[in-house]
């Protein structure tokens, strides 16, 4: 037996065994939790926020079951391993599989919550699967079971959380070159433009109405009579994002990906035209386009910031 073999081994002898040290939540189940909960998920049962309506018909407020896990999220965790779902995990962490994706969360509800109950919740190992070979790589499905609790030691619900302890792979990939545009009959006018050192915007020959990325209809007016204008080159950054993973191959990481809104009132994504720090990057910054040759020598409308 290999010695990753002997760990999952002695993993599997840990399922179904004790579960960790109990873990109380902060607050007790209360209202302005409740209505967060609500408020973000547009939940309006009135059993949940209305007093007088949950008197008449529960005797109470009552919390939504689905908050079941909110209630012990911010417990403290000891610092001690001692639980069987603690074990599984660390000798699966041994064995190399150290990587977890959380995959789904089973509820089951024993009764309504109280507010002003206190809630605690304490985990132990259920399940273990054998090697299975997935997208993100070889791992194991392990299922936790929580179980949830009163002060007085009522079990209210339990939850069975399924996570996927996988391998991470050797290296970070790289996947492949920058992608080239697409080039077809709508969309040619765009990248001619470009080779011209000119930004072209598609434009209706029927309401003038400008659009891009460029489109053969015109979502004003539906006509299919596409000219084009040539753009000022003029604009702010809308919006940026930052480009931290995957490596691509001749793009500099950290990259820059930028919204441009031209002064014409079109927007379109674009980078700098040279490597830029993310940290000088801001919303409302002035720019010019520039074209600039990506490797293989074709030009790429880019942006200059104008100070
Ligand atoms: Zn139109």
């Amino acid at each position: 037996m290999t010695n990753s073999a002997a760990l999952i081994a002695e993993a599997r002898t840990h399922l179904g065994g004790p579960p960790g040290p109990l873990r109380v939540g902060r607050d007790p189940v209360n209202l302005p939790m409740v209505h967060h909960w609500c408020q973000a998920l547009d939940d309006q049962n009135q059993a949940y926020l209305d007093e007088e309506f949950a008197a008449e018909t529960r005797g109470h407020l009552i919390a939504p079951p689905g908050m079941l896990q909110t209630w012990t999220m911010d417990a403290p965790r000891g610092a001690e391993l001692m639980g069987s779902n603690d074990h599984v995990n660390r000798l699966l962490d041994e064995a190399g599989y150290t990587s977890v994706v959380a995959v789904n969360y089973e509820h089951e509800y024993v009764r309504e919550l109280q507010h002003g109950e206190r809630i605690s919740v304490r985990s132990s190992a259920e399940d273990l699967s054998e090697e299975k070979k997935t997208g993100l790589g070889l791992g194991y499905f392990t299922t936790v079971k929580h179980e949830y609790l009163t002060d007085d030691g009522e079990v209210i619900g339990i939850g069975r959380m399924r996570l996927l302890k996988f391998k991470p792979p050797a290296a970070a990939p790289e996947v492949g070159a920058r992608p080239t545009p697409a080039i077809g009959r709508d969309n040619q006018f765009f990248w001619d433009g470009v080779q011209a050192g000119e930004l072209r915007i598609g434009s209706c020959n029927a309401c003038q109405t400008l659009h891009h990325p460029p489109q053969p209809i015109c979502r004003a007016c539906g006509s299919t009579d596409m000219g084009h204008t040539v753009s000022t080159g003029k604009g702010v950054v809308y919006s940026h994002v930052t480009h931290h993973y995957p490596k691509l191959q001749g793009v500099e990481l950290p990259h820059t990906v930028l919204l441009v809104e031209l002064e014409e009132g079109v927007r379109l994504v674009s980078e700098w035209a040279t490597a830029a720090k993310p940290e000088t990057t801001y919303v409302g910054q002035q720019v010019q386009v520039s074209f600039t040759p990506v490797p293989g020598g074709e030009l790429r409308p880019t942006f200059t910031a104008v100070s």
